[in-house]
């Protein structure tokens, strides 16, 4: 009957969460009444200095921040953006603005100046908080402005620019002026940008409802769904300004009590120096630094041991690349021998298999699906498989074309929903409207399915976005700049498979009469404009642009063109 609908649930119950309650107030739940510097617990470990913070002081800390921001303006529901490497200034700053009730608006810091301007204009940035390297890209924000925040180095070998503020000034405010606002459910607390399905990079309005129902989906509750522990020390070089890095790790390891050791870059001797000084447990990492990984001649030379486990997202992780990190790790536990050893009730260092694609999720929705590792009664996870629904949300697979309910084993469009999920996008209703249906179900623009154990299986993109070691490239704010040349008639980008980075971006571009440009030309014109990971790597003169009498670019045909003219090596 087309009107049934498969509904995919978690194995495991729904519990209850605390969603009523302001971010911060929920993160440190378990740490209340230590908030004047009792608890002595290692929250964060800055990994470039060694400078700790127990969760006493960062609670302390981030209500001077907090105060500080106050006293220079900003009020509930503005906009400050971080625009910071990962550093504790980072993760300080994302939880003062959220005590608060204000937003905290996330970017890469090595964005070009005119794609933080983009961003800065369309949240209606009020504040920026930085570092001084950084301040020349914000010139213009500044003469419009944008108060600035300078994070200065520790040994103040940069001093903080004219006209800024300084940070370290702004963190010994006076926390007692500061009145606490009544924070709703529904405000926005944090504001990455993401291209979604389709289009230009849009404000994705993340609620403290939403970020604290997709974190206690992660950690709260009875184990079997517990990835870490007060115990854990979580290495984060994944950058804090992606939602995943600031919900998975960060917000979900403070719930949990764990000790976050926070790395500016990935720097592999560093990281191994550092995951043996610290003894880290759990490094999370995306399928690239696999390959860092693989490829050192290194990795002997540092005891590895106190790593427990690796988790592994964003992105497939082929089956070679498992293989040959597992010599790499010669003692190490791994795949179904994980489970065994858990169930033998030993806690002995543990590798998680790298074939588990540990975790699925996106921007706007959350976390969708998970695997379940260090469970009690652990369910096993495929090869390829990237885990299990969240627990307290609905999944479905629908039909691309007709939209109808797909049962197991089908691959079609995921949709999920629950509490979670973003409220929509800034000023932007039609975007929401086409993400997020009547019913409440976020559509993800990936295709996968369900199979016969609840396992989810992730096998295509249905979307335009294109994914640069995990990174958003969103093609449409490439054409958009393409077409800005005055000697481009018309343009489509697409992704083209690449060893390393999994996608890159390449143009097709349609000349205007009679122009001469090369393929240098057109590369030089957009890649000074963008991030080095949004650079169009390739250029293709061509007639012109495949598309729907409707004006929509076919991109699936030049996909296809794209394949079979330069077939994956
Ligand atoms: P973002 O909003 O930047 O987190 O990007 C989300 C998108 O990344 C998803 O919609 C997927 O297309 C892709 N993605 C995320 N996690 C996985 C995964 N575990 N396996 C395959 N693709 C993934």
């Amino acid at each position: 009957e087309p009107s049934r609908e498969f509904i995919f649930r978690s194995k495991l119950p729904d519990i209850s969460i605390p969603n009523h309650l302001p971010l911060t107030d929920y993160v440190f739940q378990k740490f209340s009444g230590d908030g004047d510097g009792h608890s002595t617990a290692t929250c964060l470990i800055n990994g470039a200095t060694g400078r700790i913070f127990t969760y006493g002081d960062v609670q302390i800390s981030l209500r001077r921040i907090a105060a500080g921001i106050h006293r220079l303006g900003i009020r509930q529901r503005d906009t400050v953006m971080l625009l910071l490497p990962n550093s504790p200034e980072f993760a300080l700053s994302f939880l003062a603005v959220a005590y608060l009730g204000a937003v905290s608006t996330t970017a890469n810091p090595f964005y070009t100046e005119s794609e933080i301007e983009k961003q800065a204009k369309a949240s209606a940035t009020k504040m920026i908080i930085t570092k001084p390297c950084y301040v020349d890209k914000l010139t213009n924000l500044k003469n419009d402005g944008v108060l600035i925040v300078c994070v200065e180095d520790e040994n103040d070998a940069v001093p903080v620019a004219d006209g800024c503020v300084s940070f370290k000034e702004l963190a010994q405010a006076d926390e007692t002026e500061l009145p606490k606002p009544e924070i709703s459910p529904e405000d926005t607390v944090a504001m990455p940008y993401s291209s979604g399905t389709t289009g230009l990079p849009k404000g994705v309005m993340i609620t403290h409802k939403g970020l604290v129902t997709s974190i206690a989906q992660k950690v709260d509750g009875e184990n079997p769904n517990v990835n870490f522990t007060g115990d854990d020390v979580i290495l984060c070089f994944l950058p804090m300004f992606h939602i995943y890095a600031l919900d998975a790790l960060m917000l979900s390891a403070m719930r949990t009590g764990a000790a976050i050791l926070i790395v500016p870059r990935f720097e592999l001797n560093l990281v191994m120096e550092l995951i043996q000084r610290y003894k880290v447990t759990v490094v999370p990492v995306a399928p690239p630094v696999v390959l860092a990984f693989v490829k050192s001649q290194e990795t002997e030379r540092y005891d590895l041991s106190s790593v427990r486990m690796m988790l592994s997202g964003a992105a497939t992780l082929k089956k070679e690349l498992e293989d040959a990190v597992r010599l790499k790790f010669p003692n190490a536990i791994f795949g179904q021998n994980l489970f065994d050893d858990f169930c033998c009730g030993s806690l002995a260092p543990v590798f998680v298999s790298m074939d588990v694609n540990m975790g699925y999720g996106m921007t706007e929705s959350g976390t969708v699906a998970k695997s379940l590792a260090f469970a009690k009664n652990p369910f096993k996870t495929k090869s390829g498989a990237c885990g299990t629904v969240i627990r307290n949300a609905d999944m479905k697979v629908v039909d691309t074309i007709t939209g109808v309910s797909l049962p197991r084993n089908k691959p079609g469009e995921i949709c999920i929903r629950g509490d979670q999920l973003m409220k929509g996008y800034l000023n932007d209703p039609e975007a929401t409207a086409i993400t997020i249906d009547k019913d409440g179900w976020l559509h993800t623009g990936d295709i996968g399915f369900v199979d016969d154990d609840d396992e989810v299986f992730i096998v295509d993109r249905l979307k335009e976005l294109i994914k640069f070691k995990g990174y958003q490239v969103a093609p449409a704010e490439l054409e958009a700049l393409l077409i800005s040349h005055p000697y481009i008639e018309d343009a489509a980008v697409v992704a083209m498979k690449d060893e390393v980075a999994d996608e890159v971006p390449v143009a097709y571009v349609v000349r205007s009469e009679g122009s001469q440009l090369t393929e240098d030309d057109v590369k030089s014109y957009v890649n000074k404009q963008v991030v080095h990971y949004k650079r169009i790597k390739m250029v293709f003169f061509i007639e012109a642009i495949p598309k729907a009498v409707s004006g929509k670019i076919l991109r699936k045909e030049l996909r296809a063109k794209l394949e079979s003219e330069y077939p994956k090596q």
